[in-house]
């Protein structure tokens, strides 16, 4: 590309792309630079237009677990394109890819799956997993049990039941949300939410506690669905405190309450297991899943349906008529032939595994370059998730006045420096979701990257 084709790519950005959370002033202006145009990518890295090189630290958005630029996942969609690019699945039709890999998630997912609904994003699938939980109660014959609840800094997408279910309250200013009957509960950090001395169990039975104490509030006939990602995401990149999920799922059988678990992140190996679920012993009735599930080559996402909805669902069929709700494009062949490519690669390079050993060895750097620096508060992750979440004072736990920009720097410096860590939009952390096929020296170079980023910061502060 030339420079001046590369100057017009980014003009015509400018002026007619509607960028996700971008400070539109800000972009429109110029002030924060031309956009960066991908180019292209291989194994963990990709690079621009202006022929930058980079460490993707963060699979895309903790995406494209397989890495850049696999030739077997553009074959298949290739060859499925040539052969029949689209049909639908409405009314009992299907294509040979999708049906393939309905039975691959039946037999491979969390709970008790019988069924698979496709959708295009992890918003789609959660706002149908809404309307699962809405539909299930209606043909059970309780029509107020209705209500969701998620959690502080729980993120499920954007859209507006998913958008109402992330708890994060700048997803919802300005914009209505969230809207009635979505509901929010503690957030399961223990750095940031334990009494002092408290143990993680101490705090997971306290979390557990509040939520009964909402379900109760709410009355019980209320409340139909909890509503969480194994691993805390967008949020802060937590892993569950010890005993948390044991705590939780108590509560939820007591009142009926069924439980949906957020996979789009830990689906497919990100945390060194199958599903998160598998890792920490949920056993969820609905199951939503997209990211890993085509590592990002095109839009695919499913809401999997455990055997106690399902077989409500299919035993009111006689009275309610046909299961009214669907997309175009649910269940697209490109998409499906993407997907049975992916987990193909996924399964034969043993992915999950691969995340769970080299995870070991991430953590393990994590800690030793990060723990002790004196503007960091914790390091935490699990698999090949990794979060350094910095504070103005270890002692006191202190943050950071929100002006310095302290995440925002750090990660501005690691790009500099060729790495992309994100700056994660709630609170000064440094976000890592790197492919699951990067290799250990691959791991010291990004965390030694991140370390030199960090400390030029912290010479900038002192
Ligand atoms: N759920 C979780 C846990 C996510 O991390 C995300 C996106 O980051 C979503 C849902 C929403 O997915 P999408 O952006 O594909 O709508």
């Amino acid at each position: 590309m030339s420079m001046n084709e590369t100057k017009s790519i980014a003009e015509m950005d400018r002026s007619s792309v509607l960028h996700p959370f971008t400070q539109l002033k800000e972009f429109a202006s110029g002030k924060m630079g031309d956009p960066t145009i991908v180019t292209g990518g291989k194994g963990i890295r990709i690079h621009d237009a202006r022929g930058h090189s980079y460490i993707d630290g963060f699979a895309g958005l903790y995406c494209v677990n397989i890495g850049y630029g696999r030739t077997e996942v553009a074959e298949a969609i290739a060859r499925q394109a040539y052969k029949l690019a689209y049909y639908h699945t409405y009314a009992a039709h299907t294509t040979e890819e999708l049906a393939i890999l309905s039975d691959r998630l039946v037999r491979m997912a969390p709970g008790k799956p019988s069924k698979v609904f496709y959708g295009l994003s992890g918003s789609d699938a959660n706002e149908t997993q809404a309307k699962l939980v809405w539909y299930y109660n209606n043909l059970r014959g309780l029509p107020k049990k209705k209500k969701i609840i998620s959690r502080e800094c729980g993120y499920h997408g954007c859209s507006v039941i998913s958008g109402s279910m992330t708890g994060m309250s700048f997803y919802h200013d300005h914009m209505d949300l969230p809207f009635p009957g979505i509901l929010h509960t503690g957030t399961p950090h223990h750095y940031w939410g334990a009494e002092p001395g408290e143990t993680e169990e101490a705090f997971s039975r306290r979390r557990a506690d509040e939520l009964e104490k909402l379900i109760l509030r709410e009355g019980p006939e209320t409340v139909g669905a909890f509503i969480a990602e194994p691993v805390l995401g967008t949020g802060g990149i937590t892993p569950p405190p010890a005993g948390y999920w044991r705590e939780i799922q108590a509560v939820l059988r007591r009142y009926d309450v069924l439980l949906i678990a957020d996979e789009v992140i830990c689906g497919f190996g990100r945390t060194g297991a199958d599903f998160g679920s598998t890792l920490y012993g949920m056993d969820p009735d609905l199951v939503t899943v997209a990211k890993g599930l085509t590592s990002g080559y095109v839009p695919l996402s499913a809401a999997i349906v455990g055997e106690r909805v399902y077989d409500v669902m299919e035993e009111a069929a006689d009275r309610v008529g046909a299961f009214s709700h669907g997309y175009t494009y649910s269940g697209h062949p490109i998409a499906a032939a993407a997907a049975n490519a992916v987990l193909d690669i996924v399964e034969k390079e043993k992915l999950s595994e691969r995340a769970r050993s080299i995870g070991l060895h991430f953590q393990r750097r994590l800690k030793e370059r990060f723990a002790q620096l004196e503007i960091v508060g914790e390091v935490r992750g699990v698999g090949l998730l990794g979060a350094v979440e910095f504070v103005a004072d270890r002692q006191t736990k202190r943050r950071f006045d929100p002006q310095l920009k302290i995440g925002a720097r750090v990660s501005k410096a690691a790009r500099d420096r060729g790495l992309i860590a994100r700056a994660m939009p709630h609170g000064d952390i440094l976000g890592f979701a790197p492919p699951l096929v990067v290799s250990e020296s691959e791991i010291d170079e990004i965390v030694d990257l991140a370390y030199r980023a960090t400390k030029q910061v912290m010479d900038e502060l002192a």
